[in-house]
């Protein structure tokens, strides 16, 4: 049998990529704190019928790409496919609105999609993402897509354009739908199966195919079916969108798959990332959405960008923060009968903030040494016989290759010293 490996379409996060990583989430908290939004953690699997009412049943992300599993208690659950659903769920459930409106969360964790899997495209992949649940009103849009936009500056990543589209309300989009199946029903022979399936059930998505035949460039515009109403809502959210001079390309056929966004819709893309691969991400106003849970009416507006896509790109552009050493100092014992002398080193300097790591081990010193470099000890305090004899050690400076013993007492300013002579 060969050893194991992580299943398809997954990837392990090693020390190397940790820094990045945590420099990405640590800098969506900063942004999104900044605009009084809070963190907040659902679980990674709900009931199936969450996502199946919620994302919606003839979606490809409902039908083809769900791990849903049966508990011992005969429950269907599935791991989360996306954030929004359970964030809405989890707000609503604890009537956090019924207090403050909108309620302001930011989420950030591993979402699941049986997808085929491909650079940039995981099976289990993370996202941050943001929601604003209780108020429609086109300034939150604002507030979300130009929060959207000062992560990607903050993250120093550039070559990014905003998508941006309205999907209208439920009657314009009922009016869509109907210029949709005109427009498609003659030229069903033209679809692929997917598609054909998907006119009857919900005609948008077939704008979002694939494997399109170039049929949805001639296909009708949601803007000639939006209400008066509907439009100036839209036309308010570009106004706000140029005074916070985050500019935008108007894409009338940017539809999104999920089933219940109203309104404003956007994507992040990025010009080096291929095909469907290149957004980085997107999000949307989904007023029909608590609803569709069995929620008392309650709109809401939200985005999700991609982990994995984003330290893609801020690692190619060069943004991302190099792997980190391991610690600042190695101490070392040169044979096990100062292993606990060393040890008390180590904690003394652990005590006064300095990453340590203790090498107690019977290895021969100049192997302890070169692990030390490996690590990236800028210092490696040795403590050798005589050393804890006196009750002392030799901090070794490995970036200018000196040493000096000095008193127990004085060792930790020593390695302080040292560790602000090398960074200097
Ligand atoms: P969505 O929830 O489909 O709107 O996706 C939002 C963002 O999540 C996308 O723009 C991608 O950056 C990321 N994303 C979606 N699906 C995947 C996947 N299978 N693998 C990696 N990233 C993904």
């Amino acid at each position: 049998m060969p050893p194991p490996s992580a299943p398809k379409g997954t990837h392990d996060l090693l020390p190397d990529a940790s820094a990045a990583w945590r420099w990405l989430h640590g800098v969506h908290a900063e942004v999104t704190e900044l605009h009084g939004y809070r963190l907040v953690d659902t679980p990674m699997f709900e009931h199936t019928e969450l996502f199946e009412r919620g994302v919606g049943t003839g979606t490809d992300v409902v039908d083809k790409e769900m791990y849903t599993f049966t508990d011992r208690g005969g429950r269907s659950l599935t791991l989360r496919p996306e954030g929004t659903v359970g964030v809405l769920r989890a707000v609503l459930e604890h009537r956090l609105t019924e207090e403050v409106r909108p309620l302001r969360a930011h989420y950030a964790g591993p979402m699941f999609r049986a997808d085929r899997p491909q650079k940039g495209r995981y099976r289990q992949f993370h996202q941050v993402g943001v929601e604003a649940i209780g108020e429609r009103a086109p300034a939150l849009d604002v507030e979300v897509v130009e929060m959207g936009r000062r992560f990607l500056d903050a993250l120093g990543i550039t070559g990014v354009g905003l998508q941006l589209n309205t999907l209208g309300d439920l009657d314009d989009r009922l009016r869509y739908r109907e210029a949709l199946l005109g427009y498609y029903r003659p030229l069903v022979d033209r679809l692929c199966d997917d598609c054909r399936r998907r006119l009857e059930i919900n005609p948008l998505r077939v704008l979002d195919c694939k494997r399109d035949q170039g049929l949805s460039v001639e296909a009708p515009l949601i803007t000639d079916s939006l209400s008066e109403a509907s439009t100036a809502y839209f036309a308010a959210v570009q106004e706000g969108l140029v005074a916070a001079r985050v500019p935008f390309s108007l894409n009338p056929r940017l539809v999104r798959g999920l089933d219940y966004y109203a309104h404003t819709a956007f994507e992040y893309w990025h010009s080096s990332l291929q095909g469907a691969q290149n957004s980085l991400g997107g999000g949307g106003r989904y007023d029909g959405l608590a609803e569709a849970l069995g929620f008392p009416a309650t709109p809401g507006i939200g985005y999700a960008f991609g982990v994995e896509r984003l330290l893609l790109i801020a690692g190619e552009q060069g943004t991302a923060p190099a792997a980190e050493p391991a610690c600042d100092a190695v101490v070392c014992s040169i044979d096990p009968a100062q292993a606990p002398a060393a040890a008390e080193v180590a904690r003394l300097l652990r005590a006064a903030g300095v990453r340590t790591v203790l090498d107690a081990s019977d290895r021969k010193i100049d192997r302890k040494l070169r692990t030390a470099n490996r690590l990236g000890a800028r210092v490696c305090v040795i403590v050798g016989e005589e050393e804890a004899r006196e009750g002392a050690a030799t901090v070794k400076d490995l970036g200018r290759r000196t040493e000096e013993r000095h008193a127990a007492e004085r060792v930790v300013d020593a390695v302080h010293g040292a560790l602000r002579g090398n960074a200097a």
